[in-house]
């Protein structure tokens, strides 16, 4: 890895959204992906094509596995003697957060179908008055925003429940570690930052529809919750740094 280059470690505490991410060009990860999909289309494949997929992610199990056993090797850590039993992971499904969690997932993928429906039908309804008159401006910016925000809603409401878990889960399994306690932070971070994305996202959708008020209202109310009880659960997050992304 090219020190000056990349940022390490900026892949461990963002939101995996590269096509929106501002510091993409210094992240190992995003090379490394643009490389591979040049790599394929250079050969004529399809770089989405699940056989692909498999065969690149086989080769990068293969390349972890060189690295891990240089590692052990260079810390004198024999592979062959771990201890055979691991601990059982900790499952915080029944946890409050988690529950909550993912009850606004289940409600926001309902949310995101009927929002896209009105988004659909607005466009149509642009489309055809387009016929008539030359679109107004301000129509087309209004669509394109809400169609950002609706994106928004969308990429978050499963990242917020996924990293909620994972900050429960390396809390409960290690406590004191060090370590553990930056991806517990971390991830937290990281819930915390999609659902403020999130609220401002639902804040407008709630001014542009009527229609929907009501059920955004209950969404914004659950996704509270969330934020509340992650400043309880996670207090670290507010100071934890994510490499790149905070000063
Ligand atoms: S740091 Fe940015 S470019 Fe890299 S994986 Fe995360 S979102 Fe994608």
């Amino acid at each position: 890895m090219k020190e000056n280059k990349y940022i390490p470690g900026i892949y461990n505490y963002c939101d995996r959204w590269c096509e929106r991410c501002p510091l993409k060009n210094r992240c190992f990860l995003h090379a490394r992906e643009e490389k591979r999909l040049t790599r394929h289309k250079a050969r004529g494949e399809d770089p989405y094509d699940w056989n692909i997929v498999m065969q690149d992610i086989k080769e990068d199990f293969k390349e972890t596995l060189t690295l891990l056993r240089k590692f052990a090797e260079e810390q004198g850590i024999d592979l062959n003697a771990l201890p055979e039993e691991e601990p059982e992971p900790y499952d915080p499904s029944n946890h409050p957060l988690t529950k909550t969690a993912n009850n606004y997932f289940k409600m926001t993928r309902k949310y995101l179908e009927e929002l896209r429906k009105i988004i659909n039908k607005e466009r149509e309804d642009l489309a055809k008055r387009v016929e008539i008159i030359p679109p107004a401006e301000g129509d087309i910016e209004t669509l394109r925003g809400i169609i950002s925000n609706y994106e928004v809603i969308s990429w978050y409401h499963a990242l917020i429940l996924v990293k909620i878990h994972r900050a429960l889960q390396s809390k409960m399994e290690h406590d004191k570690d060090e370590f553990a306690q930056s991806d517990v932070d971390g991830s937290a971070k990281i819930a915390y930052i999609g659902i403020m994305k999130s609220m401002n996202a639902l804040k407008v959708i709630y001014d542009w529809n009527e229609d929907l008020r009501d059920v955004t209202l209950t969404l914004l109310v659950e996704i509270e919750k969330l934020r509340n009880g992650i400043d309880r659960e996670f207090p670290g997050h507010r100071t934890f740094k994510r490499p790149g992304f905070d000063k």
